[in-house]
């Protein structure tokens, strides 16, 4: 049994990479945070299509919640194959108008909840030699005008992985980080037409849809690639 888990996996590119590994057929665990409903629909969706889909709730920047996830995970599957890291938050705001809470907010899901979902997925990925798929950005390789704390902690992610990549191999274990430009989901819900054909002029790429980035995230997971980060 091959064992995946995503968070963030109740919508988006989550919900996609979930239904691309299920249906790949992985025993995936589905985290999420917020949309329960969601999350089960997709749950449900998928097992009458005969795939094996758990849930479990878990806010990733709450570290005591990470832990027990993984905690879960040691539990009743014993290893893990592959851990996504795409649970994000984005802040579009100049400088002088982000609050010190949204900064925390931003760093703590997107750059302290990718770090201790590696930290404690460790001993389930090294058990396999297991691989990890971090979702950054475009913005974790580039600068992103008026997106200052969002770019931050996706420059961070794409440190965090190339540190690993150096420091888990010894565990077996390869982590490769992906750098998606403009994607269609809720998180880009508010770009007119106008902004996003600006944004594709800007940065010369296209825009994808979730389940192409899923399938990037399957292949970069079953590469065997190490430390590599993918715009
Ligand atoms: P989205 O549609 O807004 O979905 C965000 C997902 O993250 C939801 O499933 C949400 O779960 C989850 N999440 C947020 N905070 C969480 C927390 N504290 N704990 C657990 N889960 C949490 O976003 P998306 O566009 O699919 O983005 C997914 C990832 O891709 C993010 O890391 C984002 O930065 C990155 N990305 C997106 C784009 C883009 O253009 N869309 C481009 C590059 C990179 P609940 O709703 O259950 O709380």
């Amino acid at each position: 049994m091959k064992v995946a888990l995503i968070t963030g996996g109740s919508r988006g590119i989550g919900a996609a990479a979930v239904e691309t590994f299920a249906k790949n057929g992985y025993t995936v665990i589905l985290n999420y945070n917020n949309s329960k409903s969601k999350a089960k629909a997709l749950q449900q969706r998928l097992l009458a299509e005969n795939c094996d889909v758990h849930l479990y709730k878990a806010d990733v920047s709450d570290i005591a919640e990470v832990s027990a996830m993984f905690g879960y995970v040691s539990k009743y599957f014993k290893h893990l194959d592959v851990l996504v890291n795409n649970a994000g938050i984005s802040c579009t705001a100049q400088i002088q108008d982000v609050t010190e809470a949204e900064f925390d907010s931003v760093m703590s899901v997107n750059a302290k909840g990718v770090y201790f979902c590696c930290k404690y997925a460790l001993p389930v990925l090294a058990k396999c030699n297991g691989t990890i798929v971090n979702i950054a950005s475009i913005w974790g390789v580039r600068g992103a005008s008026c997106e200052s704390v969002y770019a931050m902690s996706k420059h961070a992610v794409v440190g965090l992985t190339r540190s690993l990549a150096l420091e888990l191999s010894d565990f077996g274990i390869t982590v490769n980080a992906l750098c998606p430009p403009m994607v269609l989901t809720d998180m880009t819900s508010g770009y007119t037409k106008d902004e996003m054909s600006a944004f594709c002029a800007d940065t010369g790429t296209p825009i994808y849809s979730p389940k192409q980035i899923a399938q990037q995230i399957y292949d970069i997971a079953l590469s065997g690639l190490n430390g590599v980060v993918a715009e």
